[in-house]
């Protein structure tokens, strides 16, 4: 039976999925949701196998990587002690407003993505869906990372990809960082701080800093990063 959006983010927002810790049972959670006839889950784990990047496809097998990829990231950061009114992992309402840990960075669009796919049907697709959701984002994108240096199976993955992190909740075009090779190594959000090294994974492609498109902002948010 399949949970509305709200159900199904609250679900997935109650797993503590903070970086240091496991996200098995959260990718576990995921690929049962999803699983049916037509769908071909891959899990990749990570080396020590206490984490897993999920790769979840449907559609036609013709190698072509045309089709569309959904990806996103599983962890969140540490809720901490501070800060919050209601319990990080229980979501909550606030006017139009979700609250929890990772309910907007990025398990909202994961909740999405899951039941946009869910509600295909695999048989009538025409080209490729796939969903990949990695592990350790927020620490360095070491799931992203492992998933480039050990996925076996390229061409099973459309080239096209849309990511869902919020970017301020506004539509960015390509990869906003702009890589160098031997520079220092952070996060690609961080515009600030000394430039990247290249640490793209086949799933973003490098492009000019802050190409954004000229599609307006949505009119509300539907949820929130705290
Ligand atoms: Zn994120």
């Amino acid at each position: 039976m399949p949970l509305t959006d709200e159900a199904l983010l609250a679900r997935l927002v109650a797993f503590d999925s903070t970086s240091h810790r496991s996200n098995l049972a959260l990718a576990e959670f995921m690929a049962e949701y999803v699983d049916r006839p037509g769908v071909r889950i891959a899990r990749n784990p990570s080396a020590d196998g206490t984490k897993v990047n999920l790769v979840v496809t449907a559609g036609p097998d013709d190698r072509s990587r045309r089709g569309l990829m959904l990806c996103g990231h599983m962890d969140v950061v540490p809720a901490g002690d501070t800060g919050w009114h209601s319990d990080p992992f229980t979501l909550s309402r606030v006017g139009g407003t979700f609250v929890g840990r990772g309910a907007c960075d990025m398990k909202g669009f994961l909740a999405l993505a899951l039941n946009r796919f869910a509600a295909l049907d695999p048989d009538r697709l025409v080209t490729r869906i796939a969903l990949v959701f990695t592990y350790d984002e927020e620490v360095g994108t070491l799931g992203a990372r492992r998933l480039a240096e050990t996925w076996t199976d390229p061409e099973l993955l459309p080239r096209s990809a849309v990511v869902g992190e919020p970017t301020s909740l506004a539509v960015v075009r390509m990869h906003r960082a702009r890589a160098h090779p031997g520079g220092a190594d952070r996060h690609t959000g961080a515009q600030r701080l000394p430039a990247p090294r290249a640490q793209c994974d086949r799933t973003c492609r490098a492009g000019a800093p802050g190409t954004r498109s000229t599609e307006p902002r949505p009119d509300g948010r539907t949820a929130a990063a705290r």
